[in-house]
This record gives C-alpha cells, structure tokens and sequence, in this order.
C-alpha cells in the first residue's frame, strides 16, 4: 500500500503543481507545460491499469479467455503500432505462423510490455530484435536489446512487484516496476516458461515460450493438401 500510494502521489502532485501554477502566472500557460500534465496523467492512467491487471492476476480472479490465434501475426501487428517510433527499428523474420491456445489479449500484453522494456533501455543502436524458435512442441519468442543490461545478481528480482535495477535515475521513473510481474503473472497463468539472458553493458534478451497449437496447424497442412 505504501508503495502504491508513493507512486499515484508522484503524478498527482505535478498534475496539481503545474496547474496551480498555470492558474496563477499566466506566462506560465505554455503548451510545454501542459503537456506535463498530460504526460503525468498518462502515467498515472499506465499505474492504475497496471494495478488492477495485477491485483486481478494475483487474486486469480482473472480468468484466461483462451482462443486459438496467430502467434506470429498478433506479434507483427503489434509491431506496427511502433512506427511512430521512427528512429527505432523492430527486425522480426519468422519462418512461419505460428498457432497457440491462449489468451489473446493477454499475451499481447506480454509482447508489449517486453517491447516497451527494451526500448526505453534500448542501446545507441535503437534495434529491439524479435525470434521466433520452434523448440520441441513450443514456440519461442525472444525480444533483444543493446542496451545497458542488467547485473547477474539482480536478475532474479525484476520479476518482482515494484523492482528497479537503478532506483535513482530519471529512468526508473519511465516505467511503472509492474510490467515484468504482469509478464510472470501471464505466463504461469498459461503454464508458460519465460527467462532473460543478459550482460551489463551488451544488452539482454526476455524470452516467453508457450506449447504450439499443433493439432490444429496439422489439420491446416491437411487442408492444403487436399
Ligand atoms: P519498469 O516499469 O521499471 O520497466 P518492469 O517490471 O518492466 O518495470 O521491469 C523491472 C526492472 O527490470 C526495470 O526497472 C529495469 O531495471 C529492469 N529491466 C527490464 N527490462 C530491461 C531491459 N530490457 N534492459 C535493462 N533492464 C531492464
């Protein structure tokens, strides 16, 4: 609770300060001042959706809708809602598409937030690469970046609520420190597996894996067949 009031304060307390000021001084009505305050409420929005995402993953309340959808296809759309970004580059050449039985929404959620965690660590070279892997009966996706890395000994601990490798830079106020929890929480949920590899200075590498709908992308190869 003291965490979470910490964090809605932050935002709230700018929101409040620049209005304020922006009442009082009229010099200080600028557009780069509002944006502030809709930067703030931005964040403040991320937090308390954040929140409740988590609060329902760990309450268990939240249940999978399970569907079977493009893997491969989902992961390149959501790709396409970077190009905003337009000094990043996204390289992503799957061999195939790849089917699962999950929760859509969910593990879009996933790729989002692993995609969002490399870019704002992302190295001088602006790349977040994506695979795809076949191992066995699941699909591999890793998301890498160049970026700083994360020290051997702390890896453990950002799965956890709230953790930040670097509490004191204007970084750590990017991110909400839930977005690799949600990561966790999604994928035990799906009975997934997910791991980063990583070396400070060189970049890292987030990985999820999930089992591949095979039945069903037999009975398409069948299909063509025919
Ligand atoms: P945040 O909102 O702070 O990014 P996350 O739960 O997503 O919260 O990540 C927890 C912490 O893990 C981050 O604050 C950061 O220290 C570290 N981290 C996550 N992704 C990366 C990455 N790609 N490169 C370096 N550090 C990372």
């Amino acid at each position: 609770m003291a965490n979470v009031s910490h964090d809605l304060r932050t935002p709230l307390t700018m929101i409040k300060g620049y209005a304020e000021v922006m009442r009082d001084l009229p010099g200080e009505n600028t557009p780069e001042n509002v944006q502030i305050i809709i930067d703030e409420a931005g964040r403040l929005n991320d937090l308390v959706n954040d929140l409740l995402d988590l609060s329902r993953l760990q309450a268990g309340v939240l249940e999978l809708s399970r569907e079977r959808f493009d893997l491969t296809g989902s992961i390149k759309e959501i790709l396409t809602r970077y190009d905003k970004l337009a000094d990043f580059s996204f390289p992503f050449e799957p061999e195939e598409n790849i089917y699962v039985m999950a929760d859509k929404l969910k593990i879009s959620q996933v790729v989002y937030n692993l995609v969002n965690n490399a870019v704002n660590y992302a190295g001088a070279d602006k790349t977040v690469a994506l695979t795809q892997e076949v191992i066995g009966n699941d699909v591999r996706i890793s998301v890498t970046d160049t970026g700083e890395g994360i020290p051997q000994d702390k890896l453990r601990d950002i799965w956890d609520r709230y953790y930040k490798v670097d509490q004191e830079h204007r970084r750590a106020q990017v991110g909400t420190g839930l977005g690799l929890s949600i990561v966790k929480n999604v994928l035990d949920l799906h009975g997934g597996s997910y791991g980063v590899i990583s070396e400070l200075g060189k970049g890292s590498t987030f990985w999820f894996q999930l089992p591949i709908d095979k039945e069903r992308n037999d009975d398409n190869e069948s299909k063509t067949a025919e």
